[in-house]
């Protein structure tokens, strides 16, 4: 029928707008690499912010000692301990809470209630410490400290928040330090305890990884949303003017998800998901890969189909009107869809959307919708790798020098949705050629930024 047409035409354009051909995908590149240049050479000189982590030495495997860490980035926060043993003998014992964050405190006009919330959670996690942790008698228990939003740090253990991302908008901590803000938190709660580092998710992981694997030199996050860091060469940052670390090397926080150009594939539903956040204009990248948003552009696709199209019917099914009803997850569930009459598929528009009257053929458009948006992420996120690869020099292979290169992957997309994962693989092996490519591994580093901070909190602890 005229409405059938109707539909495949909206989906066929939609996917042209999505396209990810390889000649693309190396612009995209070309033009991060530019812009890593830019962030590289002047504070605000770029959209990539290429933040000084302060983190000049990885982690060597002789850190020792009970260490705390909190990881804050996302929907949920997660506290963690670890027993770390000393050279020789990695992660002796740990242990972690997951606490969700009442929505009504990401985005309140209260710093002080946000702070307050995960300190009284971390205080509750602190006093069912075991005897299987040790402390040092005489020692203030030390915290590295997660916070995986854009901070502009002015040490290790210090930092003012430039902006929120990823739902979060508390307009009042935008300019301090959030590790004043924790710390003064602490007192109001009487809690004795240090904040030794503070970290992005992406540094976390990456030391996390360096920690479990010498050849780890590059951390990315496929989360709620998406970022990623690598260790630079200090000489090679001309907007550091503090003293060469002795390492000669520095780990920067990339802030990818703030990325954007022309060359990304962008569809009218991008542009209004983006019109309608909480930080229009920011983080462009990070809206077309990450975990908070895929869904989000799915349903927006159906939403425009069953007004335009009569897709569901007639009427337009209420639930479709309302924004990030349809998760990630569903998404992947969708895709990943095996059963031959597509049943996930019937069972998840049923739950979410409150349609129950889906043809097979119907189903299959849908589960095409969610394979492009997915794609289109993953092949933009590969992309993405390939320029912290050209940037390293580690995207060819050096006569007589065989290197392998780890980049420690951490995130609730990339971890669980496997068609993504995949896709992100094949495109970097597309773009790198096999040879390259086999010098290249992804590992998987679940919960690495956490465990990375409190091992980052051990290297800097202030009783070494
Ligand atoms: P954060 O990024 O907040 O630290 P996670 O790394 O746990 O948290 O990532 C959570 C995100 O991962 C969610 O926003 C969700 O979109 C995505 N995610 C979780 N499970 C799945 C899944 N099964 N399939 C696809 N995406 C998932
Ligand atoms: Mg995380």
């Amino acid at each position: 029928s005229g409405k059938w047409v109707k539909a495949m035409e909206i989906v066929k354009d939609f996917e042209i707008k999505c396209s990810t051909p390889i000649s693309r995908l190396r612009q995209v590149c070309d033009a991060m690499i530019v812009e890593m240049h830019a962030g590289l050479a002047s504070e605000g000189g770029s959209k990539l912010k290429m933040l000084i982590s302060y983190v000049d030495s990885l982690p060597t495997g002789k850190e020792k000692g009970l260490f705390y860490a909190l990881d804050l980035g996302g929907t949920n926060f997660r506290v963690l301990r670890l027993q770390l043993g000393g050279k020789g003998h990695g992660i002796l014992n740990q242990q972690f809470v997951e606490v969700s964050i009442p929505p009504s405190l990401m985005t309140g006009d209260s710093s002080d209630a946000l702070f307050d919330f995960i300190v009284a959670k971390l205080a509750k996690f602190i006093a069912q410490e075991g005897l299987d942790f040790k402390t040092t008698p005489g020692r203030q228990r030390e915290l590295g400290f997660t916070f995986s939003f854009p901070v502009v740090q002015t040490s290790i253990a210090s930092g003012t928040l430039l902006k929120w991302t990823k739902g979060f908008s508390i307009n009042e901590a935008v300019g301090r330090d959030v590790v004043a803000e924790l710390t003064k938190a602490m007192e109001r709660h009487g809690l004795d305890m240090r904040v030794s580092a503070l970290v992005n998710d992406t540094v976390g992981t990456l030391a996390g990884g360096r920690f479990a694997n010498k050849d780890v030199v590059a951390a990315v996050i496929l989360g709620t949303g998406s970022n990623a860091a690598y260790v630079e060469r200090a000489s090679a940052i001309p907007k550091w003017h503090g003293p060469l670390p002795r390492s000669g090397e520095m780990v920067i926080n990339m802030e990818w998800g703030n990325f954007k150009s022309a060359h990304l594939p962008l569809s009218e539903y991008d542009l209004e998901m983006d019109a309608d956040s909480l930080n229009p204009g920011d983080q462009i990248y990070e809206k077309v890969m990450s975990g908070m948003y895929l869904g989000e552009i799915v349903r927006r696709v159906l939403s425009w189909l069953a007004q335009e199209a009569a897709f569901f019917g007639d009427t337009v099914p209420p639930k479709l009107k309302v924004p990030f009803i349809l998760g990630t997850p569903a998404i992947s569930a969708m895709h990943q869809d095996t059963t031959p009459d597509l049943k996930v598929v019937t069972n998840h528009i049923k739950d979410i959307f409150e349609i129950s009257n889906t043809s097979l053929k119907m189903r299959k458009v849908i589960v095409q919708i969610c394979s492009i948006v997915a794609t289109r992420g993953a092949r933009l996120s590969a992309a993405g790798v390939l320029s912290i690869l050209r940037k390293m020099g580690r995207d060819t292979i050096k006569e007589g020098e065989k290197h392998r290169t780890v980049i420690a992957m951490d995130g609730g997309l990339y971890e669980h949705y496997t068609k993504y994962r995949k896709c992100l693989e094949n495109c970097l092996n597309e773009l790198l050629g096999k040879d390259v490519f086999e010098t290249i591994v992804l590992e998987l580093s679940s919960d690495g930024s956490g465990i990375g901070a409190a091992i980052l909190a051990a290297s800097h602890s202030k009783y070494l």
